[in-house]
């Protein structure tokens, strides 16, 4: 069974291993070496392997392919079909009584691509080191040392059988240093010794893996590994997820065992061409790519960095930038819009002064133009101090200069500047006599009320009274401003007092504005510890009231 890229050994206490895994068996009888190698061959054979060993003493071939037979019943059709071969060590080792590492090396490779282009998965092989003598000792050590470095690379597994009667000490160390591991049995059970050094190798590689392990599934940008499907003429048309991280199922919203084993059309199946394409770009030229695009089956645009890892596979990094898209949009409609309500009044400001100070102009006619150019003059300078307080306020820096101030004469002065501004409107004061003074920054509550004034102008289409009126009450005045214009529906009022928020409607969009009025009211009352608030009915009217402390002491 193939278990995660794993190989069954057949061996209990070996389990599972990669292909290039080469270890040892040391054995006493020929009973050991059946109770290994008979198993090991049955796995391989289960599995479309081509199996091949190379027997010695005490095991000759006609003893092993008995053993094998026992396990195996239907071997012969395995033999004839040449799934395994059971051969003499003669045969291979020394065809011409010498023993040539290299030749032998190139010949596992040959048998090898053999198995492959006849479809196998790979080459199962076992050799018997019984027929090694003192003077091809060290011939054959150099050749266990180059096996053990090359193996890895290839589909292959391989046991070398040492028979333990003829291991000195110093022989045992030179097998197991050349063997990522070795099997021994000990007190009638096999049991596993791993060389040291392949210990260490493994334990820093597991380490390293850990490491990157880590990093892929704790980045913050999504990624995913894909396997290349080419079509029949070799070009890339799809590509399978092998791998995702944590992060790329946040971003898409895909979960991992929606996509992995799936290709990214079959995951996303109206994905813009422009990526498939882009995809295969990178794939044919081998240079990475990286665009932004907004995907519609995700709903979302990202950034997409694109790979070639290499033949086969490909990565993608992914980052959710919907967000960021977003505020550019908003950004680019902000500044559109500041753009336009700053350009109107100074194209109304330039063309009203031009005009007037031409000839034939009458003196009422250019007092007109001039009191045009005022009033657009002053709309100006109300867009501008409001974006100005807004920064402030988002900078902290938004110092309020505190003096006692008569708050009847401030009323007086914002609705005289105002009244001007309309012709329809009556605006009137209700301000008792006898309030005391209040410690405020003059020049912001000038602001609060000019920008509720402005308000009621702007959202009373029809005229009628704006009356701004003051209380006494315990240790705060309340203050307010009210208007018989279009009223604001209960469901509008939580996005009042945000920044560039207009209430929909086709009258307010014919009406000059940014949004930012009432935000500046509600940054400049909380900023005197005070609070706003409305009452309004639709078609009727709106009264907006605020508060401003005054503390027991200044009074
Ligand atoms: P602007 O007037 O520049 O649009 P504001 O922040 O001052 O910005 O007001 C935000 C929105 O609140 C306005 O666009 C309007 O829809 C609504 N609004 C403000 N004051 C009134 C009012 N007195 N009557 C009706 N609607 C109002």
């Amino acid at each position: 069974m193939v278990e995660n890229g794993l190989r069954n050994s057949g061996i209990d206490v070996i389990g599972h291993v990669p292909w290039g895994t080469h270890f040892c068996q040391f054995y006493r009888t020929k009973h050991d070496l059946i109770d290994i190698l008979v198993p090991y061959f049955k796995a391989g054979l289960d599995n479309n392997e081509f199996c091949m060993w190379v027997t010695a003493e005490p095991l000759v071939t006609a003893e092993a392919k008995n053993a094998m037979t026992g396990a195996v019943p239907d071997l012969s059709k395995y033999l004839a079909s040449g799934q395994i071969e059971i051969i003499d060590y003669h045969e291979w080792y020394l065809p011409d009584g010498t023993f040539n590492d290299d030749r032998v090396l190139s010949a596992w490779v040959d048998k090898l691509n053999e198995a492959l282009l006849k479809g196998y998965s790979g080459l199962r092989l076992t050799g018997n080191t019984f027929w090694l003598e003192r003077n091809h000792w060290q011939a054959f050590t150099e050749y266990e040392a180059k096996v053990n470095n090359v193996i890895g690379q290839y589909h292959m597994l391989a046991i070398c059988t040492y028979c333990l009667d003829k291991c000195d000490g110093a022989a045992v160390v030179d097998v197991v240093k050349n063997h990522q591991f070795a099997i021994i049995k000990q007190e009638g059970k096999w049991d596993l010794i791993e060389s040291t050094i392949y210990k260490q190798a493994r334990a820093a590689l597991k380490e390293s893996e850990k490491k990157y392990r880590n990093l892929f599934d704790t980045m913050s940008e999504g990624f995913a590994v894909h396997e290349i499907i080419l079509d029949d003429s070799g070009s890339p048309v799809d590509y399978r997820f092998l791998e995702v991280n944590e992060a790329f199922c946040r971003q898409t919203g895909l979960s991992a065992d929606s996509v992995l084993g799936k290709t990214v059309k079959e995951v996303l199946p109206s994905i813009e061409p422009f990526w498939i394409e882009t995809y295969g770009q990178v794939v044919k030229t081998g240079k990475p790519a990286a665009f932004e695009n907004f995907s519609s089956s995700l709903n979302k645009w990202y950034e997409v960095n694109a790979y070639y890892v290499d033949k086969g596979r490909f990565a993608t990094l992914f980052r959710d930038i919907t967000e960021r898209k977003q505020t550019e949009k908003l950004k680019d409609e902000f500044i559109g819009m500041v753009s336009h309500e700053l350009k109107t009044p100074l194209t109304i400001i330039v063309g009203a002064l031009t005009v007037a100070g031409k000839d034939g102009v009458t003196s009422k006619q250019s007092r007109e133009l001039i009191n045009d150019a005022v009033t657009n003059a002053s709309t100006l300078a109300g867009i501008v101090d409001n974006l100005l307080e807004l920064s402030r306020y988002q900078a902290n820096h938004l110092a309020l200069n505190m003096e006692p101030k008569d708050i009847g004469q401030i009323i007086h002065s914002v609705t005289e500047k105002l009244r001007s501004k309309s012709i329809l409107h009556r605006i009137t004061t209700e301000i008792p006599p006898d309030l005391p003074p209040v410690v405020i920054d003059q020049i912001r509550v000038e602001r609060i009320l000019h920008n509720l004034i402005d308000n009621a102008i702007k959202y009373s289409p029809s005229g009628g009274e704006i009356k701004v009126f003051v209380k006494q009450e315990d240790n705060k005045l309340l203050l307010g401003v009210s208007d018989h214009g279009i009223g604001i529906s209960p469901e509008d009022r939580h996005r009042l007092f945000q920044s560039f928020e207009r209430l929909g409607g086709h009258y307010t969009h014919s009406i000059r504005g940014i949004g930012l009025g009432l935000k500046v009211c509600r940054i400049l009352v909380e900023a005197h510890g005070g609070q706003i608030w409305l009452d309004s009915q639709p078609g009727k009217g709106s009264t907006f009231y605020f508060t401003l402390s005054t503390p027991k002491g200044i009074e």
